[in-house]
């Protein structure tokens, strides 16, 4: 087999355990990777009704056969998890060097199980694998925790994917994080690893991947290289801004919704936009793993220092999302998120859904305490102060750390939670892109734009512009394949970053040179539709109920939008979601039959 080790470590926190497993083609050919391989081991071996913070859940770290690859970004891995904060599944991605280091160490993945009743480490140094006490670690930051363990283990090139306090403290929205600013965010996966006790996976590798055909795959490699530089996003407007490009572009459309969704246009848009950070803070641009876009950003605050980030979601969440302006605040909310290891589109939604509950009276100061200050929009203070609250689960900052559902919920104002399946929504007004709408609606894990990002044809015209508003079969089966298709890239294990520039006979290309295999675009894509049902089977054994949980915020079905050039929009959901369950091959009430189960051979699951 290439490009794939064929081998699994499993690793049991309970009893201390360590195995070696192996897969064979038919199960690569199957499920290709990250995702792919992780929804099959929990629905095959878990009880998708455990409780997510138990020993019974299962934490699985897995990489795609193009991961640590020379292919353009090439270095992806996923968290996949049951998430703390929904209930439902996780699958959490991250760039970075983590990744391709776990291939390099001659793994595909990771699975944990259990619960040590100590904080502990994993190291993992090719086939050496250890469980290693991790006391000492206990209680610190991303950057300290790697520092310290580059120091213990005496070798400066190791790679960890690992927790902060806030997962540490079971913070629902809290991330893994590795090379201190990338993260596997959403769904609170790193309370998972903080309910094992588990601080971090270390790894160091030796060795090479090995592909089909080198000659041939470095020639493919390098075709969609230079598609990707010539690009005018991927090779543009991404490296040159960063994904806050998006800021002005999305603003002017009028999608960059304030004050939780209750306007859809900021008036500082420009100030905080990723034209705005070049400007002022940036010093260079910083790719993951053989990535030839290179969006990270390294910026300088004068009183911070250097730091990396934000990204365009962590911007708005931090910023347009709680009406706060002022981008140097911003900017060091976010290195504070990521050295907590939280997820910033949560914690920004999180204090959105506070704010509005404040400016309502529902919420009073009396509740947060005398010192503390107050949920006014704009008031920056806000983020440095609740940050580490919530890290911590200190004061009011334990009734953020629960998410912004179960905060509207104790204060009985769920209508003010603008999400999806109790996850925030991200940086999109779906008023103004109904597709994206249908998109977060219909999200395995909840408010997420990015297994689906039907901003692509909706606002910038990739493959093909599509009417925002235009709601007909086509726009659907769109967001269908959208959703396939980012399933499909995720599971190869390169960033969706790639879409522009790339599309699906791209994707079949690298992964054939690289696997010897002869598949057509279609069956590639079928692959990430049997990943999709999968992902969705889990959730409907979880106990989802989809005519009640596949839907958006009240306000984004029967509040007009305000302001811009989408006023007077709500988005139609209910025309087209039974559409969307008919072109899935689904029930009328959004389950999946045994017929499209067995044509995706998953009935045995
Ligand atoms: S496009 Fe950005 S996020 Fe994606 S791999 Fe490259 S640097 Fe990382």
């Amino acid at each position: 087999m290439f490009a794939y080790w064929g081998k699994i470590l499993r690793v049991n926190l309970t009893n201390g355990t360590i195995k070696e497993e192996h897969f064979d083609e038919e199960f690569a050919k199957k499920w290709l990777g990250t995702r792919g391989f992780g929804i099959y081991y929990l629905l095959k071996e878990m009880d998708a009704t455990v409780d997510p913070l138990s020993p019974e859940n299962k934490i699985i770290y897995a990489t795609g056969p193009l991961t640590g690859t020379t292919a353009p970004t090439g270095g992806r891995y996923m968290v996949i998890t049951k998430s703390p904060l929904t209930g439902y599944i996780a699958m959490a991605n991250s760039g970075g060097f983590f990744g391709a280091e776990l291939k390099f160490a001659g793994w595909d993945a990771i699975i944990v199980e259990g619960a040590s009743d100590h904080p502990v480490y994993l190291y993992i140094n090719d086939e050496s694998v250890e469980i290693r006490d991790a006391s000492h670690l206990w209680g610190k930051t991303s950057s300290e925790t790697e520092e310290a363990l580059k120091e213990e283990i005496g070798d400066k090139r190791i790679r960890a994917a690992l927790i902060g306090p806030a997962g540490e403290n079971l913070v629902r929205f809290s991330a893994v994080m590795n090379d201190e600013h990338r993260a596997a965010a959403r769904g609170g996966v790193g309370a998972v690893m903080g309910s094992k006790k588990l601080k971090a996976i270390v790894v160091r590798g030796h060795k090479r991947v090995e592909v089909a055909d080198r000659a041939k795959f470095t020639s493919v490699v390098k075709e969609k290289t230079d598609k990707l530089r010539n690009d005018p996003t991927a090779g543009g407007g991404l490296p040159k801004y960063g994904t806050a490009v998006l800021v002005n572009i999305i603003n002017q459309n009028g999608l960059y919704p304030t004050r939780n969704f209750q306007y859809s246009q900021f008036e500082y848009a420009e100030e905080q936009s990723g034209e705005a950070m070049a400007a002022k803070y940036l010093i260079r641009n910083k790719p993951c793993y053989a990535c030839p876009i290179g969006c990270g950003r390294v910026n300088k605050l004068p009183t911070l220092g250097i730091t990396e980030g934000p990204e365009y979601e962590s911007i708005w969440a931090l910023g347009a999302h709680n009406g706060i302006n002022d981008l140097a605040s911003i900017i060091h909310a976010n290195h504070m998120a990521d050295e907590y290891g939280l997820d910033t589109i949560s914690l920004g939604g999180t204090l959105a859904t506070a704010m509005e509950l404040y400016e309502k009276g529902i919420l009073k100061q009396e509740d947060l305490g005398e010192e503390a200050p107050p949920f006014r929009w704009g008031n920056s203070e806000v983020l440095h102060y609740y940050i580490e609250k919530i890290a911590k689960r200190e004061g009011f900052g334990d009734k953020l750390a629960e998410g912004g559902y179960r905060l509207a919920e104790m204060y009985g104002h769920t209508e003010y939670f603008m999400g999806v399946k109790k996850q925030e929504l991200p940086a999109y007004d779906p008023r103004g892109a109904e597709g994206h709408g249908l998109g977060y609606a219909t999200n395995n894990r909840g408010g997420c734009h990015i297994k689906q990002y039907m901003i692509s044809p909706e606002i910038l015209g990739y493959p093909y512009k599509m009417d925002p508003h235009d709601i007909g079969d086509e726009k659907v089966k769109m967001v269908i394949l959208f959703q396939d298709l980012t399933a499909l890239i995720d599971a190869a294990g390169l960033c969706v970053f790639t879409t522009f520039g790339l599309g699906a006979d791209d994707y079949r290309d690298l992964l054939n040179a690289a696997l010897g295999w002869d598949l057509s675009t279609e069956e590639y894509l079928k692959i990430g539709e049997r990943i999709w049902n999968a992902e969705r089977l889990f959730n409907l054994r979880a106990g989802l109920d989809p005519l009640k949980e596949d839907t958006l915020p009240k306000r984004l079905l029967e509040e007009p939008v305000r302001n811009g050039p989408n006023k007077g929009h709500v988005v139609r959901l209910h025309l087209m979601l039974p559409k969307y369950y008919k072109f899935r091959g689904w029930t009328e009430d959004g389950k999946i039959t045994e017929e499209k189960m067995k044509e995706l051979g998953i009935e045995e699951l």
